[in-house]
């Protein structure tokens, strides 16, 4: 995989693709911009180079069809703003003859902000006829979307096919550096901390970790999948009934490599998640029949942080409980601390644990927070993303 710096774009029309996908409220103003900021290393290089910069994002889910509610104008505004002196052109479309005749008349220098790409279906289609449109007057393409590597898409995949020289972007080349080195050579001990509500977004991440792992750490309403998987009765804690097989594959696996597999030891249950009230701290099965488990015990968190600081390497994605009840976010908040204080080589995905991590104020204790949390799994279950593949 090639990188920016290595690439001549003086004069050259660029495809970048970034992720501009910010969360906007009900007046279209943009509520967090982390994500233009995430990029503006890249485009900013790039303009100060003399590239002419065509910028495509997806925003939202439009499902195929123009939505002025996910229009990327707001976008264009902002980047305008964060860029003095730099001109940012609004595309009225994503592909077409106007957008064409914007980006042969674009200077040096100067950007163009497409349309959301998610208004065309062929975007998620990854269609090959839309993909040769999106790259028409390009001459180089620059990948700086993270968060959009896992999907086969035609702005992420597809628009590399039709031109020759491509590179990652900053951002993008970050994220695959500490990426690789916990997936590819991970410093041991490895300890991987899942949590979040359900297995069925992680199984090909667990199932990759109870290879790769030396220790893995569960908690969430994950772990009351494996606990019934083990034949315990859990209460009314939240249980994937049509996952427990696999969940049962992935025990066995985990006994099969020997590496130490951890589900709690100890519950903090309560009646209702609303009530935000703790009930019990329950340790021995059966679990109390009327409560649910929402945060992971003391016993457990002791526990946990013992392996976590013995870790040269630790991979945390998911919370460890309903974090966002005051009273369900001990364990989150505890593990957030400890992963922190560890001095291993740490990498934090998915916004539930960066929000915690944030919460708990040791952002700047952690090696790498990642951009993207989908992404981030993906990448450490295949080693790889369709996005980093196409760039080559
Ligand atoms: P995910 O998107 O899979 O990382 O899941 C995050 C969500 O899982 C958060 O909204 C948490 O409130 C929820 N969660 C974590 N632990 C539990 C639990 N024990 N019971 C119910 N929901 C949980």
């Amino acid at each position: 995989m090639k990188f920016l710096e290595q690439i001549e774009v003086k004069g050259r029309t660029v495809f970048l693709r970034v992720d501009f996908n910010v969360p906007l409220d009900e007046n279209l103003n943009i509520r967090d911009d982390t994500r233009i900021q995430a990029s503006l290393p890249t485009i900013k290089y790039l303009v100060q180079k003399g590239a002419k910069l065509v910028v495509a994002s997806h925003l939202g889910r439009p499902k195929g069809q123009f939505n002025p509610k996910m229009s990327l104008k707001p976008v264009a505004a902002r980047l305008e703003q964060l860029l003095p002196g730099t001109k940012v052109i609004m595309a009225p479309d994503v592909i077409g003859d106007e957008v064409n005749h914007l980006k042969s008349n674009l200077k040096d220098g100067q950007i163009l902000l497409l349309e959301n790409v998610r208004f065309y279906k062929q975007e998620t289609d990854n269609d090959p006829e839309f993909s040769r449109k999106l790259a028409e007057g390009c001459d180089v393409f620059i990948n700086d979307a993270f968060g959009s590597c896992h999907r086969a898409h035609a702005s992420v995949v597809g628009v590399a096919s039709f031109i020759k020289q491509k590179a990652a972007g900053y951002l993008l080349l970050k994220e695959v550096n500490y990426l690789s080195k916990i997936t590819h050579n991970p410093e041991k001990p490895y300890v991987a901390i899942l949590g979040g509500a359900k297995i069925e977004d992680k199984i090909p991440v667990l199932k990759s970790l109870v290879t790769k792992a030396d220790v893995l750490l569960i908690g969430g309403a994950m772990a009351y999948t494996f606990l019934r998987a083990q034949g315990k009765q859990v209460g009314k804690s939240l249980v994937e009934d049509d996952k427990l097989e696999i969940a049962r594959e992935i025990l066995k696996k985990a006994e099969e490599s020997q590496i130490k597999f951890l589900l709690p030891l100890d519950h903090v249950m309560t009646a209702s998640i609303e009530s935000g009230v703790v009930n019990q701290i329950a340790e021995h099965y059966p679990l109390p029949e009327d409560l649910m488990g929402v945060d992971i015990g003391p016993k457990t968190i002791e526990e946990y942080k013992k392996q976590i600081k013995i870790a040269k390497t630790i991979f945390w994605n998911g919370p460890l409980g309903v974090f966002e009840v005051k009273a369900f976010s001990t364990g989150t908040v505890e593990i957030a601390k400890a992963v922190a204080d560890s001095g291993a080589l740490s990498v934090v995905g998915g916004g539930d644990s960066i929000a915690a991590i944030h919460q708990t104020g040791v952002a700047d204790k952690i090696s790498h927070i990642s951009t993207g949390g989908g992404a981030s799994l993906e990448y450490v279950a295949y080693g790889t993303l369709p996005g980093i593949e196409a760039l080559g």
